[in-house]
């Protein structure tokens, strides 16, 4: 057995018009996050945590928000990057986990959709996607921020 364990968070405020992409899915045409790619905060938190399952360090290290290449980026280019390296090393994902904290916009509607997404991007059936809102405490439960953890764990060659 050769499990590792990874962990990512992602946060980012948000701002007036345009649209608010999580976990590859269309969530609001109201909203848009402050970012340097599409901002989708699942997507990032779930980079991080495959990255670091796999010792890799983060997302900042692969894809400077300094690199005008990125600007506007569908994140799910950074997604399947980092399923490449895991294909490399002959692995695959087992499960992964993902709570969203947000108080706008409303998200039930989107998780079923968001974790379809997810088992595509992770060839794997075992994803579970939570998403409260923040008890109306600090910036994200005042609506001016959304965020996102992701656990996963991976199995790599023996
Ligand atoms: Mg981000």
């Amino acid at each position: 057995m050769n499990f590792r364990i990874g962990h990512g968070y992602d946060i980012h405020r948000l701002q007036t018009g345009g649209r608010l992409m999580m976990g590859g899915v269309r969530v609001s045409e109201q909203m848009s996050p402050i970012a340097h790619s599409d901002g989708d905060v699942v997507a990032h938190a779930l980079v991080d945590a495959l990255l670091g399952a796999m010792g890799l360090g983060d997302i900042g290290l692969r894809f400077p928000t300094t690199d005008t290449k990125w600007k506007d980026a569908d994140s799910s280019i950074f997604v399947l990057d980092a399923m490449r390296e895991l294909a490399g090393r002959g692995g695959r994902v087992v499960n992964a986990d993902v709570t969203i904290a947000a108080e706008r916009p409303r998200l039930s509607g989107f998780r079923d959709g968001m974790a379809e997404k997810l088992r595509e991007w992770l060839g794997t059936p075992h994803v579970n996607v939570k998403a409260g809102t923040n008890e109306g405490c600090d910036a994200i439960g005042n609506g001016q921020a959304v965020a996102a953890t992701v656990v996963v764990l991976i199995e790599l060659r023996a």
